[in-house]
């Protein structure tokens, strides 16, 4: 487990307030080096903050990042059974990620969510949300498929982690073997208990819609935000996972409208909510008199590019501006290089500047990525 990290504020050149220059330990001749590139260290304040935006103005300030490609399931949408994971060696390790988050959160990057693969197999990752806590985000969450998730609540709980996003498409155990390739239902659907006694509740669940596989179930998944305090949202099937001529995508997709008319057909009117943040990208109802939420999230059939604040961190070092094209700029020689914050960020303004105003939606466009590659 790696030893705790020194924090490090900066103030840009153009500050003239200087504050006290913290150095410690084995940590003392990274923040020489991040002096000499600032003039001098000083606490961050709000007022000195620039803020990374793209060339559409949109405001970049969520950041995903993937900590693992490796997953402990292997679901159909998502990554083939015999999928060659990276070799370890190219992996960024949790101190680079964290050197990278820390550049992010300089440039105005305040929310951040831990994901895949499945981030639970990562060795240290409750220790890396700790630190990225104590970074000072102030939204920090994690997508989980909930396999490892019991033995790691109070952990990441304690850690600081805010909120928490679970994977589950059926309520079926079966087919929730045929989906993830893996028998494994009770042990995720225990998690899911555990986390509703937890502070994470109300958790969010994510499922992913497939014609002909679990549309079967939209009302069944619906009711459980009657029964739990739970946000449920069906994810709109997106073409990636080696589907090149999109007709596996064009058998499969169900688009979210027609998921709140099944909903609403079988349990009544659905009220819309609105968003607390206006960037977040699922469309939120409640029927009435239910304690959770049903949403849908809707990349293909209505992208929020336009919205869109995220920035993509893959395990092997690559920024993704954009998850529904094949840009990626790789960032792992920066954060390795003797000056890591500054050359990151000529990394996150160049990557800022190439998003593109939207992404490529169309079946046509079906990427040979996997979304565990990309981190969903
Ligand atoms: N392993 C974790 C999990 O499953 O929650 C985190 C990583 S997973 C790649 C993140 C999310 O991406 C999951 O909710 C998953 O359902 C979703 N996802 C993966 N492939 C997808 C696809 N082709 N279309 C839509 N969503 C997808
Ligand atoms: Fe693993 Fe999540 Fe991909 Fe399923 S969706 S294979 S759980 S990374």
């Amino acid at each position: 487990m790696p030893g705790p990290r020194y924090r490090i504020y900066y103030m840009p050149i153009e500050c003239t307030l200087p504050a006290p220059v913290e150095t410690r330990g084995r940590f003392a001749a990274v923040t020489i080096r991040f002096a000499r590139y600032n003039g001098y260290l000083g606490r961050r304040t709000k007022a000195s903050m620039v803020q990374l935006t793209d060339s559409f103005d949109r405001k970049m300030d969520y950041l995903r990042i993937s900590v693992t490609d490796r997953c402990n399931f292997r679901c159909q949408y998502c990554m083939p059974e015999d999928i060659q994971f990276q070799d370890k060696s190219h992996i960024l390790t949790l101190e680079e990620i964290l050197i990278f988050a820390e550049a992010c959160l300089q440039l105005g990057v305040t929310k951040v969510r831990v994901t895949g693969g499945e981030p639970l197999v990562r060795r240290g990752v409750v220790w890396l949300v700790e630190q990225l806590k104590k970074l000072g985000f102030h939204d920090l969450t994690m997508t989980t498929n909930g396999f490892l998730l019991k033995e790691n609540l109070d952990g990441l709980v304690e850690a600081g982690l805010d909120r928490i996003n679970i994977s589950l498409d059926t309520l079926q155990p079966e087919k929730f073997a045929f989906i993830t390739r893996r028998n494994h239902f009770e042990k995720v659907w225990d998690a899911i208990m555990a986390a509703l006694e937890t502070p994470l509740s109300p958790v969010k669940i994510n499922a992913v819609a497939m014609r002909g596989v679990n549309d079967d179930e939209i009302a069944d998944m619906a009711k459980l935000t009657f029964e739990y305090p739970m946000h449920v949202r069906f994810i709109e099937l997106m073409p990636l996972n080696g589907d090149t001529d999109g007709s596996r995508f064009k058998s499969l997709f169900i688009s979210g409208k027609e998921i709140l008319e099944r909903a609403q057909e079988e349990l009544g009117d659905l009220t819309e909510i609105e968003p607390d943040d206006p960037a977040a990208p699922a469309d939120e109802f409640k029927f009435e008199g239910a304690p959770g939420t049903f949403g849908v999230i809707t990349p293909v059939s209505e992208p929020f590019c336009a919205r869109c604040s995220r920035l993509r961190l893959t395990a092997d070092g690559k920024i993704h501006p954009c998850l529904l094209t094949d840009l990626d700029v790789p960032v792992k020689d920066a954060i390795r290089s003797p000056e890591p914050i500054p050359a990151i960020h000529e990394v996150l303004w160049h990557t800022a500047r190439i998003k593109p105003p939207a992404g490529l939606t169309l079946p046509e466009e079906s990427r040979n990525r996997t979304m565990s590659q990309i981190g969903g």
